[in-house]
Formats: C-alpha cells, structure tokens, sequence
C-alpha cells in the first residue's frame, strides 16, 4: 500500500483540502510554494502513464476547477500544473498524483531545466510520423 493509499483511508494525516467519491486533494508536505497541493484519484494506479482513461478524464476536469478555486482563494498569479512519472523524471510516491503549484509574481521558485544537447534534427528523426 503507498503512503497516498493511507492517506485516502486516513490511517495517516494530511491536510485535505477537497474530496469527492473518486479524487482527494491535501497539501503537498514539502511546499514549494504556498498552497502546493496533490490531487490523486482514489482508484489505483502508478501514473498517469497507466490510468484508465476515463478515470484520468474525471480527474482533469477536477484539477482544473480546483486549480482555479486555489488561486482565487491564495490570489495566486499562475499555477504549474505537473505530473512525475517513475523515478527516472522523480516519482518518489508510486500512486498517481498531480501537484498543483500556486505561483505568484517574485516568487522565487526555479525548476533548474536544462537545454540537452541533442539536436533538434536527432529528436524528430525518433519521434515524427505518430501514430495513436
Ligand atoms: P513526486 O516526486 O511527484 O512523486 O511527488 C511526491 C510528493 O509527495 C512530494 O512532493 C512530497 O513532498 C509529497 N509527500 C510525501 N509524503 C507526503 C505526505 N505524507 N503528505 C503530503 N505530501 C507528501
């Protein structure tokens, strides 16, 4: 069982800010910025790599409205809205979740990305022609 899991059947606490039959949203213990908050689906899943669909769809929808409730309430000037799949992009809870970022105007935060050396040219020659 993850840590996520607990939290949803409150064997271990957190700051729950919104709740509905299907999704749970509390306070991102580490706050990188005021307000930072995880909203996770109560269905199990590891990412968003392997969520049901329909499932993922619900969940959007919630994110959105509550992304948009959170910054009226911190009057919070932008949001990043982000999602970590495995540990290899920094996964570290293995149940689905999305951080909801608050931003505000000098707020210091810095994600540190980095321009990688690969060519343009040698990403497209992987990826041009998708098929879905
Ligand atoms: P990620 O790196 O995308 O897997 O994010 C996991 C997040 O869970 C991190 O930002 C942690 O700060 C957060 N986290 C870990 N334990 C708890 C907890 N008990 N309550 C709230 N957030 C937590």
């Amino acid at each position: 069982m993850t840590l996520f899991e607990k939290i949803i059947d409150r064997s271990i606490p957190a700051f729950i800010i919104y709740e509905d039959d299907d999704s749970i949203a509390f306070l991102d213990i580490s706050q990188n910025t005021p307000g930072h908050t995880l909203l996770i689906p109560k269905q199990v899943s590891e990412s968003f790599l392997d969520i049901d669909p329909k499932t993922l769809g619900k969940l959007m929808e919630t994110a959105q409205k509550l992304a948009q409730k959170m910054m009226e309430r911190l009057n919070a000037k932008g949001m990043n809205i982000l999602m970590n799949c495995n540990e290899e992009a920094g996964q570290t809870v293995m149940h689905f979740h999305i951080h909801l970022i608050p931003r505000y105007r000098h707020d210091e935060l810095n994600f540190g990305f980095e321009k990688h050396p690969e060519s343009l040219e040698q990403s497209y020659e992987k990826l041009k022609g998708m098929v879905l």
